[in-house]
C-alpha cells in the first residue's frame, strides 16, 4: 500500500475503508539468519537496511513490548548534526543526509522539520567554544552560523536577554537541525522492513542468548527458542542486561532522562532552542505543545520514570530563559532509560562471541542517529566489517583509552 495524495483523496471519498495494517503479526519461526533483539528505532532501521541495502530478509526483530514503546517514542525528537570530533561528525552528518530523504525513502510522513536549532551562549568563553564547534561543523560539510545577541533577538525575541545572572551573548544556529515525529519514524521503518519480508515479533522478550564454542546459535524467548546465525543487540537502556545473557559486561550505565509537554498553544516557538547556563531545551510540537527537557536524573536506574529534583531544575531553567513559559500548564512528563557510555559516544561493533553484535550507548542523543545507526549496523552484520562512518564506535576504545569524548568531561557515565 503506497501513500499518495490521490490515495488520501480516494479513501476520503470512500469512507477510509481501504487502509491495511502497517505490518503483519507473524508467529516466530524456529530459525532465522539474523535475529535483532529490540524493536526500537535502531532495531527497526537496522532491519530495514539489512533488507533494503543487503537483500537479507530472513530476519526477525524481537520486541518484548510493542514496537516503538521504548525511547524511540519517548524522546524530544531533536535531529541535528552539530558534532565536533572526528568519528562523530561524519556519522551524524551521514545521518542528517538520510533524514533529508527519509520521507521519500519510506513513503511515510515522519514530519521531519528543519526549523533550525539555536544553542545559546552566555559568556565570552562559551562564545569561543561555540565558534570552534561551528567552524568544525562547516569544515566537514555541515551548516552553522554564529549569531550575536541582536542576531539571536531577530529569531527569538521572546527570550529574557538581560537576565542579571545569565545575559544572552549570542547563539550558534544550525539551520538544518530540527525535529521529526518520533513514533512515525519507528512506524515508517517497521512498515518498510515488514514489506520487504522481515518478521516483526512483538510481546516476545529475549530471556537468554545461546552460545556454543564461542559462537552464537540463537536466543531463548518468552515465545520459545529461536535459532539464528547472527544476533544483534539493539536494546538501548537494557543493553547491559541483555549482553549479560551472553556473559558480557558492557561499559554501559543506565540513567533516566525526563521530558515534559505543555497543553497545546498557538505557534510561539519556531526553532529548537537550548539554554547555555542550565539544562533546558525546547521546541513546539505540531500539535502545539511545548516539548522540553533537561539533563539526566544523575543516578543509575531502570525505573523508566523520572524524579522531582530534575523536574524542578528544568522548570527553573525554562523560567529563567523565557519567563513567558510560566503561563503554560504542563500536561505530562515521562522518563526513558538511557544507555550511557563512559565517553558519551555509541558502540556499533562485533563482540568477542562470533555472530554476536552490539549497537548501543546512544545516551540521550540516539533519535537523530536512527537512520545512520541502522545503515551502519546492517552493514556490519551483513559484511562483518564496520561502515566507514562508524569505524570509531569500537568496544575496545574503553580498554585502549581512545575515547570519543565530545564533552571533554572524562570517563564518567553521568556527565555525558
Ligand atoms: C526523554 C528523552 C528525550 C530524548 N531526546 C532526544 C532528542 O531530542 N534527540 C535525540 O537524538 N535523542 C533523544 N533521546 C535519546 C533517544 O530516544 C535514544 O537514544 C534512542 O531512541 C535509543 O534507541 P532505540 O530507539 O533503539 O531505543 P528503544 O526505543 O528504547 O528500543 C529498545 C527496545 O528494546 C526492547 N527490549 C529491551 N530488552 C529486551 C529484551 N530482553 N527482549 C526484547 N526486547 C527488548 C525495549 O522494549 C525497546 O523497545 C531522548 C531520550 C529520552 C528518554
Amino acid at each position: 500500500m503506497r501513500y499518495s495524495a490521490l490515495r488520501l483523496l480516494k479513501e476520503g471519498l470512500t469512507g477510509q475503508k481501504g487502509w491495511t495494517p502497517h505490518w503483519r503479526d507473524p508467529a516466530p519461526k524456529d530459525d532465522y539468519d539474523i535475529v535483532l533483539i529490540g524493536g526500537g528505532g535502531h532495531g527497526l532501521s537496522t532491519a530495514y537496511y539489512l533488507a533494503k541495502n543487503h537483500g537479507l530478509t530472513n530476519v526477525a526483530v524481537l520486541e518484548k513490548g510493542y514496537l516503538g514503546g521504548g525511547n524511540v517514542g519517548r524522546n524530544t525528537t531533536i535531529v541535528r548534526a552539530n558534532y565536533f570530533l572526528d568519528g562523530n561528525s561524519q556519522f551524524y552528518s551521514h545521518s542528517l543526509k538520510l533524514w533529508e530523504g527519509l520521507e521519500q525513502e519510506l513513503n511515510y510522513n515522519v514530519m521531519h522539520s528543519q526549523r533550525g536549532l539555536i544553542n545559546l551562549f552566555h559568556s565570552d568563553g562559551q562564545r569561543d567554544a561555540f565558534a570552534r564547534r561551528g567552524n568544525a561543523m562547516v569544515n566537514q560539510g555541515d551548516d552553522a552560523i554564529l549569531l550575536d545577541r541582536e542576531g539571536v533577538r531577530k529569531h527569538l525575541p521572546y527570550l529574557d536577554f538581560d537576565n542579571t545572572r545569565f545575559p544572552i551573548y549570542g547563539g550558534l544556529l544550525h539551520p538544518r537541525g530540527g525535529t521529526a515525529r518520533h513514533d512515525a519514524v519507528a512506524w515508517g521503518y517497521a512498515r518498510g522492513a515488514d514489506r520487504r519480508g522481515v518478521d516483526l515479533i512483538q510481546n516476545c522478550e529475549v530471556t537468554g542468548i545461546d552460545v556454543e564454542a564461542g559462537r552464537v546459535t540463537g536466543v531463548q524467548t518468552t515465545r520459545g527458542a529461536i535459532r539464528a546465525r547472527k544476533v544483534g543487540i539493539v536494546t538501548a537502556g537494557r543493553s547491559g542486561q541483555v549482553a549479560a545473557m551472553a556473559g558480557m559486561r558492557l561499559p554501559i550505565e543506565s540513567h533516566i532522562l525526563q521530558a515534559f509537554v505543555t497543553e497545546g498553544l498557538k505557534p510561539v516557538i519556531d526553532h529548537v532552542v537550548s539554554f547555555g547556563m542550565g539544562h533546558f531545551y525546547i521546541s513546539q510540537s505540531d500539535k502545539g505543545g511545548l516539548v522540553f527537557g533537561g539533563d539526566l536524573d544523575f543516578y543509575a536506574s531502570y525505573a523508566q520514570r523520572g524524579n522531582l529534583p530534575m523536574a524542578e531544575h528544568v522548570m527553573e531553567a525554562g523560567m529563567t530563559l523565557m519567563p513567558m513559559i510560566g503561563k503554560a500548564r504542563v500536561l505530562r512528563s515521562w522518563g526513558g532509560i538511557m544507555d550511557m557510555t563512559p565517553d558519551g559516544s555509541p558502540i556499533i561493533d562485533k563482540t568477542h562471541i562470533d555472530g554476536l553484535y552490539v549497537d548501543c550507548g546512544w545516551c540521550y542523543g540516539g533519535f537523530k542517529a536512527v537512520p545512520a545507526s541502522g545503515w551502519c549496523f546492517a552493514h556490519l552484520i551483513a559484511r562483518d566489517a564496520p561502515h566507514e562512518v562508524a569505524a570509531k564506535y569500537r568496544l575496545d576504545r574503553f580498554r585502549t583509552g581512545h575515547l570519543l569524548d565530545e564533552e571533554g568531561t572524562g570517563s564518567q557515565h553521568n556527565l555525558h
